[in-house]
């Protein structure tokens, strides 16, 4: 009963016509026939649509956070932290609205919608609290001779926020709000996949007192709006999350462009893997097996790809692993029942389908879960679960419902823990094990930046569990943890005799 309100939201939201279009100092401009935006639980349905950002607008928008920066750095860090609380608190009045855009432009479950929604307001709430803590009074270092040094920290100008399709919310939200905390101007890019939630969050930003010049949105895809904003040389700083491909790419876009050189902050995928030992619980760890694969379709970046289970118990954990993924299911992720909806674009499913027929050529299905249920017309992946040999079998992160067993002898720990390190990523690991001295062996030697013992790989709470990786993962820091704003600022110092 206490839920109702929130369901009569989602359906009201799922029910509306949502718009996207550039918005650039509060206006948006509209223009030529927009796209339509459908959801992929069905493809049918039209969830809203966009007006894509051309070179005038990049332009414009640039203009504007450019001359606008002063005045908001100057801003005292009190008054933008405020904002950034008001605009949590109307996502916390609105909860079930963006839940209900969550399920029908991501195409998430109503737990992962939750959880999105939840996980936007603690990084508008953490970061304003953060910022308080950094920016409201200087560092005051006494000098040897009676003079006085100030440190202080400075907005660094216009940053570029450009985010995933994923966690189309809480991805969008985050980054662009710690840039703002810590006194710069934001041009954000969202994903081309999901535009519709970054305009709804733009009009949630400007209403809670984020100044229209100060905060601009472009939907559009990479090459036409991503590449044309980061080339020009009034952007300060970026924030990426995606792909490691797309952050190389934009790597050499920067090392390119005339202007400043500026901090980049990527965060990107990962090959994540679990080792499993034989002194684990068995049936905790499948569940958390089951959901750190399979949840949200697998398409987080911090979901499990590659499980390396100790060959004792080899069949077993087979055998119940296979049992747990005939009970999901599949269909409609706005009904509660639903345990995994679609993934992101008939794309994404084309791949993923595609992955999963190469897979069952070169290595052993352990199984495929049914379809049945899952809507025709949406981008359903079964999800799957394939023996292979080692980690070699796979060339890159594998965006979706797809879990990799290997066996291992418990003799050869170190040769997993090396072919785990030989992929370069370094994103999230999983160990389920009583035995502690494994535990420390393991997280000393495996390069991850987030390991979870005897707990499944999913769901980082902002301020508590700082998220974020190494190597091709990404470049740190960790977001949601507290050096994340010092990356968004400059160190400016006063000494005065
Ligand atoms: P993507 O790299 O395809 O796109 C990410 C963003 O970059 C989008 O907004 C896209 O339009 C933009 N983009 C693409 N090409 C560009 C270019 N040349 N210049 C500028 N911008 C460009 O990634 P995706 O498919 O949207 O998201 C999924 C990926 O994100 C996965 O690899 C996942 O692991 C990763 N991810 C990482 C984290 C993390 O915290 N480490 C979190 C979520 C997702």
């Amino acid at each position: 009963e206490e839920l109702a309100p929130l369901g009569r939201e989602m359906d009201r939201a799922a029910a509306q016509r949502w718009e996207a279009a550039p918005i650039v100092g509060g206006q948006a401009r509209r223009r030529g026939t927009p796209t339509e935006i459908v959801d992929p639980a069905d493809r049918r349905r039209v969830v809203g649509e966009a007006h894509w950002a051309g070179p005038d607008d990049v332009d414009a928008a640039l203009a504007r956070a450019t001359r606008a920066h002063p005045d908001w750095a100057r801003t005292p860090v009190e008054a933008r932290a405020a904002a950034l609380e008001r605009a949590a608190d109307e996502l916390e009045q609105r909860f079930g609205e963006f839940m209900g855009l969550t399920v029908r432009e991501g195409g998430k479950t109503v737990p992962d919608a939750v959880a999105e929604v939840r996980e936007a307001i603690d990084f508008l709430r953490y970061y304003a609290v953060d910022a308080r803590r950094k920016f409201a009074e200087p560092i005051r270092m006494p000098g040897p001779t009676g003079e006085r040094n100030e440190l202080y920290l400075h907005g660094r100008g216009v940053f570029a926020t450009i985010s995933p399709w994923n966690q189309l919310l809480a991805l969008f939200t985050g980054p662009a709000s710690a840039a703002l905390a810590a006194g710069n101007c934001v041009v954000a890019k969202p994903a081309e996949q999901t535009p519709l939630m970054a305009a709804a969050m733009t009009r949630v930003l400007h209403r809670a007192g984020i100044p229209e010049d100060v905060f601009h949105v472009l939907p559009g895809d990479g090459p036409s709006v991503g590449e044309p904003l980061l080339k020009d040389p009034r952007v300060a700083g970026v924030a990426f999350t995606g792909g490691v491909d797309t952050a190389k790419r934009i790597n050499r876009v920067l090392a390119e462009r005339d202007g400043p050189i500026i901090p980049f902050i990527a965060e990107t995928g990962g090959l994540n893997a679990m080792i499993m030992d034989s002194t684990a619980l068995p049936e905790q760890a499948v569940m958390d097996i089951v959901q750190s694969a399979f949840m949200s379709a697998g398409q987080r970046c911090s979901a499990l790809r590659v499980l390396f289970v100790q060959d004792d118990i080899g069949d077993r954990v087979t055998r119940m692993l296979t049992g747990a993924m005939d009970e999901l299911r599949l269909g409609d992720p706005g009904e509660l029942r639903t345990d995994i909806g679609p993934v992101i674009s008939p794309d994404a499913k084309e791949m993923l389908d595609g992955h999963a027929r190469a897979m069952e050529r070169n290595a052993k299905l352990l199984r495929r879960a049914p379809l049945d249920g899952a809507g025709e017309h949406g981008n359903f992946v079964a999800p799957a679960a394939f023996e292979i040999e080692g980690m070699n079998a796979l060339q890159g992160e594998v965006f979706g419902p797809m879990l990799h067993v290997v066996r291992y002898d418990k003799r050869r720990l170190d040769e997993v823990i090396d072919a785990i390190n030989a992929t370069g990523y370094g994103l999230t690991h999983g160990i389920h094990t009583r035995i502690d001295n494994t535990v420390d062996y393991v997280a000393d030697r495996v390069k991850a930046g987030n390991t979870y013992v005897n707990r499944n790989m999913v769901g980082s709470v902002v301020g508590v569990q700082p998220f974020g990786g190494e190597g091709l993962s990404g470049t740190g820091p960790k977001a949601g943890g507290p050096h994340y704003l010092y990356r968004f600022a400059t160190e400016r110092t006063l000494t005065i005799d």
